[in-house]
């Protein structure tokens, strides 16, 4: 059985909301997903990579939407890792036009990045994709530009 997961996260990976707004998003999510199997609202203490699963199929460059090779982009996420201190967000030059950018900034197909919060629900299958009004209420209730991934396994 396939695993489905929408999954939010800041635009700015390092940002943290507090507790109170975490479970005030969480309880919101229930809301609107009832049937879902889990929901979660998760912080780590590094930064983490939220990947889309069977839903990716590519990245470009966010300056010249060139598309980027994997084999620059497995080298770039691998060396930016490190199991202790997670992703280091450091500053790479895209291989197309030398664009300064993170691993967080690339253009994936779907939408995948980097962060320390990330806000799920599990098997939501009512909801389909999330409405861009739920999008909007999340991000003014954690107070931070939200990322939305949609995870197939
Ligand atoms: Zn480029």
């Amino acid at each position: 059985m396939s695993v489905h997961w929408i999954t939010l996260i800041p635009e700015d990976p390092r940002f943290v909301p507090d507790e109170a707004k975490r479970e005030r998003a969480r309880e919101r999510f229930a809301e609107i997903a009832p049937e879902a199997r889990e929901i979660t609202a998760d912080v780590t203490d590094t930064i983490q990579f939220f990947h889309c699963g069977e839903n990716f199929n590519g990245i470009s460059c966010p300056a010249c939407a060139s598309d980027i090779p994997l084999r620059w982009w497995h080298d770039c996420i691998h060396e930016d890792y490190s199991k202790e201190a997670g992703y280091k967000l450091a500053m790479y030059s895209t291989p197309c036009c030398g664009f300064g950018c993170t691993m967080h900034d690339l253009a994936y197909d779907f939408p995948q990045g980097l962060g320390r919060f990330s806000l799920s629900a599990m098997n939501p299958y009512l909801l389909g994709s999330l409405d861009e009004r739920y999008r909007a209420e999340f991000e003014a209730i954690l107070g931070t530009k939200l990322r939305v991934i949609y995870v197939h396994l």
